[in-house]
């Protein structure tokens, strides 16, 4: 997300500014050791607590209550029989505990009782609100839940595990929404727009071709990121028979699934076990599960949970005048650089690492976050799965009060270990600008993006054949391994490819679209780096032009299966390719010093070719040498090929099993592809 939906109205900043060291700056070190000052911080005095019982602690004899809020002067604690009206069953007042922590402890089994909590601050009652850490609430994640973890298990969770890889290189991301995976009426697909559509198995469209996990499954990607999963306030969870869509930007439980994509929001088990179910299905065909995860912002601001039980603390604010800052472009920005934050945010992704064995984690607006978070964050989460991808949006929505030099952005990627970015410069270089629907990039017809398209192929990284001053955004390598860059084309932002390239090109007949659309992902499935695809890409998906589609109807946004079947050759390109990538290491360098050694082009006097050979068995690739030629123009073109017999696995549009044999010179077709390998 990049830009947002909820125009939320910014507060009047005089009530809420705080006493507390109006003045307080920390400095850290910034670029060329110039001291820089990190965000305003008018809390800075407030204790911090450090204990990890922050939430619902529940055993059979008894339940511990905790909440963090330092102003507050009374904390209650409400039980209720249900998520939603009136049923309270007892009020208790909290006890103060040292470090701005509120207590409450009761005796006897608690389970699945729900429960809220409401500060008095300033003498004032403040809303009643669920607990931020709560980890199961009620519909509308309105009250929290008691639970038992340990029992909302599926049978034989115990021996799931996440998806090992060797490399992050090694993954091939499939960017998903949940509900339009299944909601088409031609998915074959019962449990359509929740976790369990995502289980069935045997599913099949119209036309009999698979659908669903069985279609990714055969498609071969080895991760789904799903657009956000955790708890949102868009969708009425109490309507489930009101078609509603929204993709989710909105957070207000983070520690909670989605109810609206449960069979039951109205029991916090429900979400809970078929979240897990859902996992579990996907791990068991081989499929990693990363989360989209907006920890930047809250859908609420002044109501949200955070500012009924500590005003101000959860977000930053600007030192002029106190108001929000809005980098999310949302209403208002978390400050992940206060303590109690940042905290907040590793005890979240830990906790679905642990008790959800997610497979990843996917930033939104990742810059909002400070770097020392996002570090932070890698390690916690490769201590519990040395596999976790870690990646996000290297950029902001709009200013925010945190200095740019503390920004988790995508020039300071080589600072952050372990962090990859959105690459922007192959996404655009490819197809044209996000922003002018006419723009074009290499694969439409473009003649200024070449050192773009290049420098993607070596993930953002150095190389001595790069000129990065003819690159589109980035003037220098932001990476120092391969493993820092998301290569991709398209997402759920902005039109689909084929959209776009239909807008940029009202010229080009059908075929001349597919053609691009091959060529634009051949670039991105055969770039060092992590490759993305958009979901149903593969299958020319379309939102007939539509930019931002976050609460459009499922008419819109949802994955139409017969286009398997319209569009089955291309389709099966997608399938090929993707085997490509994973029989060939060469095209998943782990290191960018095997990449400068191993990846070389071939000077080319023309802005519409790039050719580059990987060599010497790259990444020990069973092929010696591989040989890669992107032709965007569209008129042939003949290639000298080096000496000796070469393979054609890709020529003319197509695959071929071990290739025909070709040498000398090789025409290659208008706006293709072509891969050649020697041994
Ligand atoms: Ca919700």
């Amino acid at each position: 997300m990049y830009k947002n939906m909820l125009l939320l109205i910014l507060f009047c900043g005089a009530a809420l500014t705080p006493e507390l060291n109006l003045f307080s700056q920390e400095l850290i070190s910034g670029e060329n050791g110039k001291k820089t000052s990190l965000a305003w911080n008018p809390y800075a005095d407030y204790p911090v607590y450090s204990g990890n019982d922050l939430g619902i602690t529940w055993s059979p004899q008894s339940t511990l209550l905790k909440v963090w809020s330092p102003p507050a002067q009374e904390m209650k604690l409400r039980l209720y029989r249900s998520g939603s009206g009136d049923n309270l069953i007892r009020e208790i007042a909290c006890t103060r505990e040292p470090d701005g922590v509120w207590s409450a402890l009761l005796m006897g089994d608690f389970r699945n009782t729900y429960y809220t909590v409401q500060a008095k601050i300033d003498g004032r009652w403040m809303e009643e609100c669920a607990d931020p850490y709560a980890r199961a609430t009620g519909v509308n994640g309105k009250r929290g839940e008691i639970v038992d973890l340990a029992s909302i298990r599926p049978p034989g969770w115990e021996n799931d595990r996440p998806v090992p890889l060797k490399n992050p290189t090694d993954a091939i991301l499939y960017e998903l929404h949940i509900r339009d995976l299944s909601v088409a009426p031609n998915s074959g697909i019962r449990n359509k727009g929740k976790f369990l559509g995502l289980t069935e198995t045997g599913t099949r469209n119209s036309h009999g071709q698979s659908t669903g996990l069985d279609h990714m499954a055969w498609l071969g990607i080895t991760h789904v990121h799903l657009l956000p999963a955790f708890d949102y306030c868009s969708v009425d969870e109490s309507k489930p028979e009101v078609p509603q869509f929204n993709w989710g930007y909105d957070p207000l439980n983070y520690n909670v699934p989605e109810g609206s994509y449960s069979t039951d929001a109205t029991e916090g088990a429900t979400r809970i076990s078929e979240f897990k179910q859902m996992v579990q299905a996907l791990h068991q065909k081989g499929i990693g599960v990363v989360m989209d995860v907006v920890y930047n912002h809250t859908g609420l601001t002044h109501n949200s949970n955070f500012d009924q039980l500590v005003p101000g603390y959860y977000y930053r604010q600007w030192e002029k005048d106190g108001k929000y800052g809005n980098a999310s472009a949302c209403g208002n920005e978390t400050a992940s650089d206060r303590a109690m934050v940042r905290k907040f945010i590793l005890e979240s992704v830990t906790y679905w690492a642990r008790e959800y064995h997610v497979d990843g984690f996917r930033f939104d607006l990742m810059a909002i976050h400070d770097m020392e978070t996002m570090n932070q964050v890698v390690a916690a989460v490769r201590a519990i799965n040395p596999s976790a991808l870690i990646y996000g949006e290297g950029w902001t929505a709009g200013d925010s009060p945190l200095p740019e030099p503390c920004r988790a952005l995508k020039k300071h990627a080589l600072k952050m270990d372990g962090v990859a970015v959105f690459s922007d410069d192959i996404r655009d270089g490819i197809k044209g600008s996000v922003f002018d629907e006419k723009s074009t990039g290499f694969a439409s017809g473009s003649k200024d993006q070449s050192e773009s398209v290049k420098f993607g192929i070596v993930a953002a990284g150095e190389h001595s054949q790069i000129d990065y001053a003819k690159v589109n955004y980035s003037k220098a390598p932001y990476t120092k391994s391969p493993a820092e860059v998301v290569n991709y084309v398209s997402c759920h932002d902005n039109q689909t490819l084929y959209d776009k390239l239909k807008s940029s090109r009202p010229d080009a007949t059908e075929e001349e679209l597919i053609r691009m659309h091959k060529l634009a992902n051949t670039i991105v499935l055969t770039s060092q780096g992590i490759p993305f695809l958009h979901a149903g890409v593969e299958m020319k998906r379309t939102k007939h032009g539509v930019h931002n589609s976050y609460n459009k109807p499922d008419s819109v946004n949802q994955i139409d299966w017969d286009w398997k079947y319209e569009n089955k050759e291309l389709t099966e390109y997608y399938q090929s390719l993707i085997s490509l990538r994973k029989a060939h290491p060469a095209f998943r360098m782990p290191a960018a010093e095997m990449i400068r050694k191993n990846l070389v082009f071939q000077s080319v006097d023309d802005p519409q070719l790039i050719i580059y050979r990987l060599k010497d068995h790259a990444n020990q690739d069973p092929w010696k040498e591989i040989m890669v030629i992107f032709n965007g123009s569209e008129s042939e073109k003949e290639v000298s090929l080096p000496a000796g017999n070469w393979n054609a696995v890709l020529h003319h549009y197509h695959f071929s099993g071990e290739g025909k044999t070709v040498s000398g010179t090789l025409q290659v077709a208008p706006v293709s592809a072509t891969i050649l390998y020697q041994n």
